[in-house]
């Protein structure tokens, strides 16, 4: 693969961000603060960040001085994407031993190769694409509809969403008995409009965001008797921080939170929760040193994160109304630049792979979900409802480190989204419909009256 070698406007260097991070991390480390393990923790993982930077900073320096132009240009915060291509080629090929207790997994690791494969730019070959496809249609249970984690295994929402992404990406969603699957959802909703994972199995948001998204790319005709009461289940898991939990009165999550608003943006009832709570509880779950998100209130950064946190901006931002058009005008409510910083700086393994934190090792979903991050932090989808795939680009590092775009509310690219399914680039981008009243704080320029009211 051919690497970019044209410069953006402004490369930020490892040594500006690392100056950047001194500063903030003496407040944390300078002053030596043990009082709990989770404090112990916290600034133990701001030095492993630390470190990581330092390393960068000190190579760049090194090759400024030994005046070798090409050594810079790679010192440069870069993203590894040829030996990230070659880690997940070869686990789309053979998986190592150690997975075989993921054996019940196999649709999320077709889906989290191929889908992180897709934002690096590269193609599959016809014959792994036309074998995973083939793969993929024997998970479908022909008794009762749901795609099982392998071939002759038990049914589950989750793997059901992972396998339907994949077929989606491959273009072979043909292959899915749609009248099945409508039928086994249907088992699924319970009378309160929430969603069990699996028949007699527990009851989550997860359960929710998956069947939506399924039923949205299918296209199923039932979609409306599906999701009776749904959005109002959801709107009840919203906590007093604003986020997400799994269940009502459980903790706010990360996760959870980005399965709860997808959901209701993709059922067109953002109504049903607070958006002014949800944008500042994820506003703020962005790591003032590390610039990785962490997935809740005083825990650790995660890579992961970077796409569960950082996607819910393109859908809270869809709803500013238009006097705060400037507010959210070219960027996301979140630092792009320190997020890219993170993932790139501190969560690439050297010989390919991505991982969660350093220091760490890599793992397929770390790889889908972070560089499913960087890619929201690198483009700002501000194209008009027919035209969605107007972008602008913020990115830290070299154009090289340019991923493809991902739809917010699927994560697959957005080349894929089946026309019909029900998404318009509306839901997905920036646009003026005025669901939410926002005043700014004269000081600080935050929100101080941001509230959710019907759409009218
Ligand atoms: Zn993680």
């Amino acid at each position: 693969m051919q690497r970019h070698q044209q410069q953006a406007a402004h490369l930020p260097t490892a040594s500006s961000i690392i100056a950047l991070h001194t500063d903030e991390m003496t407040s944390a480390t300078a002053s030596q603060i043990s009082q709990s393990q989770t404090l112990d923790a916290q600034v133990e993982q701001e030095q492993a960040c630390y470190d990581c930077l330092r390393r960068h900073a000190a190579a760049a320096a090194a090759s400024v001085s030994s005046g070798d132009q090409q050594q810079q240009q790679q010192q440069q915060l870069l993203l590894l994407r040829e030996e990230h291509i070659d880690y997940l080629t070869r686990r789309l090929r053979n998986l190592p031993a150690s997975f075989s207790g993921l054996d019940a997994s196999q649709a999320w690791l077709a889906y989290w190769s191929v889908h992180a494969l897709y934002l690096l730019g590269e193609d599959l070959d016809d014959d792994i694409a036309a074998s995973l496809a083939d793969l993929l249609s024997t998970m479908q249970c022909p008794t009762t509809g749901g795609f099982g984690g392998g071939p002759h295994q038990v049914a589950h929402l989750a793997v059901t969403y992972a396998a339907v992404n994949c077929l989606c990406i491959l273009g072979r969603l043909d292959l899915v008995d749609k009248p099945a699957m409508s039928s086994w959802l249907s088992s699924l909703h319970q009378t309160d409009g929430s969603y069990r994972m699996q028949v007699d199995g527990e009851t989550d948001v997860r359960g929710v965001y998956c069947a939506v998204s399924v039923a949205r790319l299918l296209n199923l005709p039932e979609f409306d008797s599906l999701f009776e009461g749904t959005a109002e289940w959801v709107g009840r898991c919203q906590t007093y921080e604003g986020g997400f939990g799994g269940v009502p009165g459980s903790e706010a999550h990360g996760g959870y939170a980005y399965c709860a608003f997808a959901a209701l943006k993709l059922l067109n009832r953002t109504d049903a929760c607070d958006c002014r709570r949800l944008l500042r509880w994820a506003a703020t779950r962005q790591m003032r040193f590390e610039g990785g998100f962490q997935g809740r209130t005083n825990k650790l950064v995660d890579s992961c994160y970077s796409f569960w946190l950082s996607a819910l901006f393109p859908a809270l931002q869809s709803s500013l109304p238009p006097r705060l058009a400037t507010l959210a005008e070219g960027a996301w409510l979140f630092d792009q630049e320190r997020l890219q910083c993170y993932v790139l700086a501190c969560c690439q393994k050297r010989t390919g792979g991505l991982f969660d934190k350093p220091p760490g090792s890599p793992d397929p979903y770390h790889c889908c979900y972070s560089l499913s991050g960087l890619s929201i932090a690198q483009h700002y989808l501000s194209g008009s409802d027919d035209r969605p795939e107007q972008s602008s680009v913020l990115l830290t590092g070299e154009r090289y480190n340019q991923l493809r775009m991902t739809c917010p509310l699927h994560n697959i690219g957005l080349e894929f989204l089946p026309t019909g399914c029900g998404l318009s680039s509306s839901s997905a981008a920036p646009s003026a419909s005025p669901d939410v009243n926002i005043v700014l704080d004269a000081d600080t320029g935050f929100d101080t009256d941001l509230k959710a009211k019907e759409s009218s």
